[in-house]
């Protein structure tokens, strides 16, 4: 051991920017220092968490933590499982329709954005490999995305194998302040609701019993890239594909399921992060406190466009603001450029925004501090008075 220590790393931590950068994004600094620390050695095993055995008695009890805090943080009800599953929420695109529908069925889409628009792209594709359909229930691309769809805008199918939507659109900055056909509770008692989460999952409270099943990658409010975080109801999951070929088990949510999310060597790093993220979430106050703290850092940003005098100009309408994803542009996209490098100078990192939208995003998940919203907010004016 003691020729080990020689080589121990140093805490001493450079200064850090604001990262508003849309994903991977910033991990609360608490969490890096922790994963700092276990990656060299993790509870005193002399053994850091990249080089633990997926079946050993170490990994069986993070495993075990992380699913138990997850379903603490998502007050996940019993009907539902919680699975780490890899390949990101891009895998889930094709997942969803290869489980879910079958020859001769239709799922409903809504189109509110640049993921969004993937998944169901991803899903026509299969759809006409095994003579099924997609209806396309609302289309947000003549409106360039500006806003997610009222409930008079939604025109679903009667008999849809599944509902699926994206509740925050991380690209345009829009969200859903609550699920599509809200009131519709009858609806949902029938037709199972999918909803894809990457960009909001956790930055406020899920009324998970409602959806048949809710997905998020990792690398926005919940840590590790290269993962997704899938919760999903047990009946649903059961009913993958019944009677048709089988799947191949990898892209088959029951291998999963009953391989405690490790049916072969699954990330355990990105396990292990998920882990300490959903704690840092519980010690922070939960959902609900990061629900009240993610609204007030979306306000500042937003009151620093509105109140510019058309100076700055958000993407998206009012009513359909995301409180993750603040995106605003300048008068031209030269000036977008000149904002977003001299922000960057002032130590305020990752507001370009995405290339199908223009103009400056920043991201605010969980991890962002409020100071990091203030700080923008303040660069905003300053730059309006030097550039206005
Ligand atoms: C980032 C993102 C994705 C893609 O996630 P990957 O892990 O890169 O596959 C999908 N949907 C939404 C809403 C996202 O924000």
């Amino acid at each position: 051991m003691s020729t080990l220590t020689e080589h121990r790393p140093t805490t001493a931590a450079p200064p850090r920017v604001h990262n508003f950068s849309a994903g991977p994004a910033a991990l609360p600094e608490e969490v890096l220092r922790e994963a700092q620390r276990d990656l060299w050695d993790i509870d005193g095993s002399g053994v850091g968490i990249l080089e633990h055995s997926h079946r050993g008695p170490l990994f069986d009890r993070l495993l075990a933590e992380a699913l138990a805090d997850c379903r603490k943080v998502g007050n996940v009800p019993e009907t539902h499982e919680v699975l780490f599953i890899p390949g990101g929420a891009t895998l889930q695109f094709g997942m969803i329709p290869m489980n879910f529908l079958h020859p001769g069925g239709v799922a409903d889409y809504l189109d509110t954005g640049v993921w969004a628009h993937k998944a169901t792209v991803e899903a026509q594709h299969f759809a006409e490999t095994v003579g099924a359909k997609i209806n396309v229930a609302f289309d947000g691309r003549p409106t360039r995305y500006d806003h997610v769809p009222a409930d008079s805008e939604i025109r679903p199918s009667d008999k849809a194998a599944y509902f699926h939507y994206c509740s925050n659109n991380t690209v345009f900055g829009t969200q859903f302040a609550t699920p599509p056909l809200s009131g519709d509770t009858d609806r949902w008692t029938k037709t199972p609701l999918v909803c894809d989460a990457s960009s909001d999952i956790f930055a406020r409270p899920w009324d998970v019993a409602r959806h048949a099943m809710i997905y998020a990658s990792g690398q926005k409010n919940l840590g590790p890239s290269g993962m997704v975080l899938v919760i999903i109801r047990r009946d649903f999951m059961e009913s993958a594909r019944r009677g048709h070929a089988k799947l191949v088990s990898m892209l088959d949510y029951r291998t999963y399921h009953e391989g405690e999310s490790r049916p072969n060597t699954p990330n355990s790093w990105g396990i292990y992060l998920m882990g300490r993220v959903f704690k840092w979430i519980l010690r922070q106050g939960g959902v609900a406190a990061m629900a009240k703290r993610n609204a007030e850092k979306a306000k500042i940003l937003y009151d620093a466009i509105d109140s510019s005098g058309g100076f700055y100009t958000g993407l998206a309408k009012p009513a359909s603001r995301s409180m993750m994803n603040v995106s605003f542009r300048l008068a031209t996209p030269a000036l977008d450029e000149r904002f977003a490098s001299e922000a960057a100078k002032e130590g305020l990192d990752g507001l370009k925004g995405h290339r199908d939208a223009g103009g400056i995003r920043a991201s605010i998940y969980n991890p962002m501090q409020k100071e990091g919203c203030q700080a923008l907010a303040e660069f905003m004016r300053e730059f309006r008075r030097r550039a206005g």
